[in-house]
């Protein structure tokens, strides 16, 4: 019999389905660097690029932040189902593009997801499976409303209407499987980190599992 050290399967390369891993927060939560930690760290897992109709911020860069689309092509994409989830946020469109994601679950890659709560609704009626969500909480109203201010990208109009939909967008911190108050970037990052290596060990995304055991049962 083969030592389970040396053989080729070995448990890293167990055949696994990708999970969908969920950041929402309000705006000024710190979710963004959260999630830009994670993927410099993980090279498994991938950002899903989302289509907005909003304006472009200066320093952000089209095809890598967001597609920034069209009210008209936004509609041709939900017209053709293009879409695993779209919702209107602050006055624009934003969608999830459907093929990306399905490719990369098949795979055995991570799709990480900077969606609102709506967009979470709608992937938990559809990939409930599949989905792990993570709402990221700021530690005050105080530090929430610092953070929105020194981000200074916004108009001053928009930054008030941010606040104002805080406190609606928290509501919904319930619907999701885990919750984080974001004192510290780090720590944060830690706990996200946490979160998706334990959902990675969860029976059901193991798929090549039956097939490891059997093998390990016939001493190959
Ligand atoms: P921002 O305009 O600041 O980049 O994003 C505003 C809000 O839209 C954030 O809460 C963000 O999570 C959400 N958002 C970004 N992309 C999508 C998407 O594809 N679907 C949904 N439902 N929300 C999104």
């Amino acid at each position: 019999m083969k030592d389970a050290m040396t053989s080729t399967y070995s448990f890293g390369e167990i055949k696994r389905r990708g999970l969908m891993l969920v950041l929402s927060s309000p705006s000024g939560a710190g979710k963004t660097t959260i999630s830009r930690a994670i993927l410099q760290s993980d090279p498994n897992v991938n950002m899903s690029i989302s289509c907005t109709t909003r304006k472009k911020r200066p320093g952000e860069v089209a095809g890598v932040d967001y597609h920034f689309t069209s009210q008209e092509d936004f509609n041709l994409m939900i017209n053709r189902g293009q879409f695993l989830e779209y919702a209107q946020v602050f006055g624009n469109m934003y969608g999830t593009p459907k093929e990306p994601v399905d490719l990369t679950l098949h795979a055995g890659g991570d799709v990480l997801f900077d969606i609102d709560w709506q967009g979470t609704q709608q992937l938990k009626e559809k990939a409930r499976e599949d989905l792990v969500s993570v709402f990221i909480l700021p530690p005050s109203s105080k530090e929430l409303e610092r953070r929105l201010i020194a981000r200074a990208q916004d108009e001053d109009a928009e930054i008030k209407s941010r606040m104002a939909k805080a406190a609606d967008e928290m509501s919904h911190w319930a619907e999701y499987d885990y919750v984080i108050v974001n004192n510290d970037i780090s720590e944060s990052v830690a706990k996200v980190r946490s979160i998706l290596e334990s959902e990675r060990l969860k029976r059901r995304r193991q798929e090549g599992l039956s097939d490891f055991v059997k093998r390990l049962q016939d001493g190959l």
